[in-house]
Protein backbone atom coordinates (compact mmCIF):
# COMPACT_ATOMS: atom_id res chain seq x y z
CA UNK A 1 0.00 0.00 0.00
CA UNK A 2 0.98 3.50 -0.69
CA UNK A 3 1.48 5.89 1.77
CA UNK A 4 -1.60 8.65 1.76
CA UNK A 5 0.74 11.55 0.85
CA UNK A 6 2.44 9.59 -2.06
CA UNK A 7 -0.97 8.24 -3.52
CA UNK A 8 -2.44 11.75 -3.46
CA UNK A 9 0.10 13.13 -5.56
CA UNK A 10 0.44 10.26 -7.98
CA UNK A 11 -3.51 10.89 -8.24
CA UNK A 12 -3.03 14.14 -9.06
CA UNK A 13 0.52 13.14 -11.40
CA UNK A 14 -2.45 10.78 -13.05
CA UNK A 15 -4.66 13.63 -13.70
CA UNK A 16 -1.96 15.75 -14.95
CA UNK A 17 -0.83 13.07 -17.63
CA UNK A 18 -4.42 12.65 -19.06
CA UNK A 19 -4.63 16.87 -19.16
CA UNK A 20 -1.62 16.31 -21.50
CA UNK A 21 -3.32 14.13 -23.55
CA UNK A 22 -6.91 16.35 -24.28
CA UNK A 23 -4.02 19.25 -24.27
CA UNK A 24 -2.12 17.42 -27.26
CA UNK A 25 -5.36 16.01 -28.57
CA UNK A 26 -6.92 19.97 -28.79
CA UNK A 27 -3.20 21.09 -30.56
CA UNK A 28 -3.37 18.25 -32.69
CA UNK A 29 -7.30 19.22 -34.24
CA UNK A 30 -6.18 22.89 -34.37
CA UNK A 31 -3.35 21.92 -36.36
CA UNK A 32 -5.44 19.92 -38.64
CA UNK A 33 -7.96 23.27 -39.16
CA UNK A 34 -5.21 24.67 -40.10
CA UNK A 35 -4.12 22.37 -42.78
CA UNK A 36 -1.18 21.11 -41.27
CA UNK A 37 -1.53 17.46 -41.07
CA UNK A 38 2.17 16.40 -40.19
CA UNK A 39 1.80 19.07 -37.45
CA UNK A 40 -1.28 17.21 -36.12
CA UNK A 41 0.43 14.19 -36.46
CA UNK A 42 2.81 15.16 -34.50
CA UNK A 43 0.65 16.27 -32.07
CA UNK A 44 -1.46 13.48 -32.40
CA UNK A 45 1.44 10.98 -31.25
CA UNK A 46 1.94 13.11 -27.81
CA UNK A 47 -1.51 12.34 -27.47
CA UNK A 48 -1.29 8.86 -27.26
CA UNK A 49 2.44 9.14 -25.40
CA UNK A 50 0.55 11.09 -22.42
CA UNK A 51 -2.29 8.31 -22.65
CA UNK A 52 0.62 5.67 -21.89
CA UNK A 53 1.99 7.90 -19.18
CA UNK A 54 -1.22 8.20 -17.37
CA UNK A 55 -1.63 4.74 -17.75
CA UNK A 56 1.72 3.75 -16.26
CA UNK A 57 0.85 5.30 -13.01
CA UNK A 58 -2.26 3.98 -13.29
CA UNK A 59 -0.98 0.17 -13.23
CA UNK A 60 1.39 1.55 -10.64
CA UNK A 61 -1.73 2.43 -7.90
CA UNK A 62 -3.18 -0.83 -8.42
CA UNK A 63 0.66 -2.81 -8.45
CA UNK A 64 0.86 -1.05 -4.67
CA UNK A 65 -2.46 -2.23 -3.80
CA UNK A 66 -3.72 1.17 -3.74
CA UNK A 67 -6.61 2.73 -5.02
CA UNK A 68 -6.65 5.24 -8.40
CA UNK A 69 -8.81 8.08 -7.83
CA UNK A 70 -9.74 9.88 -11.25
CA UNK A 71 -10.40 13.40 -11.38
CA UNK A 72 -12.19 15.38 -14.34
CA UNK A 73 -10.11 17.09 -16.74
CA UNK A 74 -9.95 20.91 -16.47
CA UNK A 75 -10.99 22.73 -19.89
CA UNK A 76 -8.18 22.95 -22.25
CA UNK A 77 -7.17 25.70 -24.95
CA UNK A 78 -8.69 25.01 -28.37
CA UNK A 79 -7.76 27.83 -29.71
CA UNK A 80 -3.92 29.12 -30.44
CA UNK A 81 -2.16 32.17 -31.96
CA UNK A 82 -0.26 30.73 -33.92
CA UNK A 83 2.02 27.65 -34.70
CA UNK A 84 5.17 29.42 -32.62
CA UNK A 85 2.78 29.60 -29.49
CA UNK A 86 1.24 26.65 -29.94
CA UNK A 87 5.20 25.16 -29.23
CA UNK A 88 5.64 27.46 -26.48
CA UNK A 89 2.73 26.82 -24.92
CA UNK A 90 3.62 22.76 -25.09
CA UNK A 91 6.90 23.84 -23.57
CA UNK A 92 5.47 25.18 -20.90
CA UNK A 93 3.05 22.67 -20.05
CA UNK A 94 6.15 19.93 -19.95
CA UNK A 95 8.23 22.38 -17.73
CA UNK A 96 4.83 22.45 -15.23
CA UNK A 97 4.94 18.74 -15.76
CA UNK A 98 8.60 18.32 -15.06
CA UNK A 99 8.62 20.47 -11.86
CA UNK A 100 5.18 18.24 -10.25
CA UNK A 101 6.94 15.59 -11.13
CA UNK A 102 10.18 16.45 -9.21
CA UNK A 103 7.67 17.01 -6.84
CA UNK A 104 6.17 14.02 -6.51
CA UNK A 105 9.96 12.71 -5.93
CA UNK A 106 10.53 15.11 -3.19
CA UNK A 107 7.43 13.43 -1.71
CA UNK A 108 8.53 9.82 -2.17
CA UNK A 109 12.28 10.38 -0.55
CA UNK A 110 10.82 13.04 2.62
CA UNK A 111 8.22 9.12 2.78
CA UNK A 112 11.32 6.93 2.42
CA UNK A 113 9.04 5.19 -0.40
CA UNK A 114 11.71 3.44 -2.73
CA UNK A 115 10.07 1.73 -4.81
CA UNK A 116 8.17 4.80 -5.91
CA UNK A 117 11.59 6.47 -6.37
CA UNK A 118 12.80 3.98 -8.76
CA UNK A 119 9.38 4.22 -10.57
CA UNK A 120 9.82 7.76 -11.21
CA UNK A 121 13.17 7.37 -12.35
CA UNK A 122 11.99 6.20 -15.86
CA UNK A 123 9.07 9.64 -15.94
CA UNK A 124 12.29 11.88 -15.07
CA UNK A 125 14.16 10.78 -17.96
CA UNK A 126 11.33 11.12 -20.27
CA UNK A 127 11.03 14.49 -19.10
CA UNK A 128 14.36 15.55 -20.36
CA UNK A 129 13.71 13.58 -23.75
CA UNK A 130 10.06 15.49 -23.63
CA UNK A 131 11.45 19.59 -23.38
CA UNK A 132 14.64 18.74 -25.42
CA UNK A 133 12.31 17.53 -28.45
CA UNK A 134 10.00 20.50 -28.17
CA UNK A 135 12.59 22.72 -27.24
CA UNK A 136 14.43 21.36 -30.93
CA UNK A 137 11.06 21.98 -33.28
CA UNK A 138 10.63 25.67 -31.54
CA UNK A 139 14.29 26.73 -32.61
CA UNK A 140 13.62 25.37 -36.25
CA UNK A 141 10.44 27.01 -35.96
CA UNK A 142 12.12 30.41 -34.81
CA UNK A 143 14.60 29.95 -37.47
CA UNK A 144 11.29 30.06 -40.08
CA UNK A 145 10.07 32.57 -38.03
CA UNK A 146 6.78 29.83 -38.06
CA UNK A 147 5.70 30.94 -41.76
CA UNK A 148 6.17 30.39 -45.34
CA UNK A 149 7.77 27.18 -47.25
CA UNK A 150 9.60 26.18 -44.28
CA UNK A 151 6.54 25.09 -42.35
CA UNK A 152 5.65 23.39 -45.59
CA UNK A 153 8.93 21.29 -44.83
CA UNK A 154 8.77 21.10 -41.61
CA UNK A 155 5.07 19.53 -41.83
CA UNK A 156 6.35 16.94 -44.03
CA UNK A 157 9.46 15.81 -41.29
CA UNK A 158 6.47 15.82 -38.42
CA UNK A 159 4.47 13.65 -40.74
CA UNK A 160 6.99 10.93 -40.54
CA UNK A 161 6.77 10.86 -36.68
CA UNK A 162 5.16 7.39 -35.49
CA UNK A 163 3.97 5.96 -32.33
CA UNK A 164 6.09 3.67 -29.84
CA UNK A 165 4.83 2.80 -26.69
CA UNK A 166 7.72 3.26 -24.17
CA UNK A 167 6.42 2.24 -21.69
CA UNK A 168 5.99 -1.13 -22.42
CA UNK A 169 9.84 -1.33 -23.37
CA UNK A 170 11.44 0.19 -20.34
CA UNK A 171 11.04 -0.33 -16.87
CA UNK A 172 8.95 -3.17 -16.97
MG1 LIG B 1 3.74 12.87 -19.75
Amino acid sequence: MLKEKVLKAINQQINNEYYSAFLYLSMSAWFQGKGLPGFANWMYIQYQEELTHGNKFFKYVHDRGSQVDLKSIAQMDTDFENVISVFEKTLEHEQFVTASINKLMDTAISESDHATQSFLKWFIDEQVEEEASVNEILDTLRLINGQGNGIVMLDRELRQRVFVDDTVTAAE
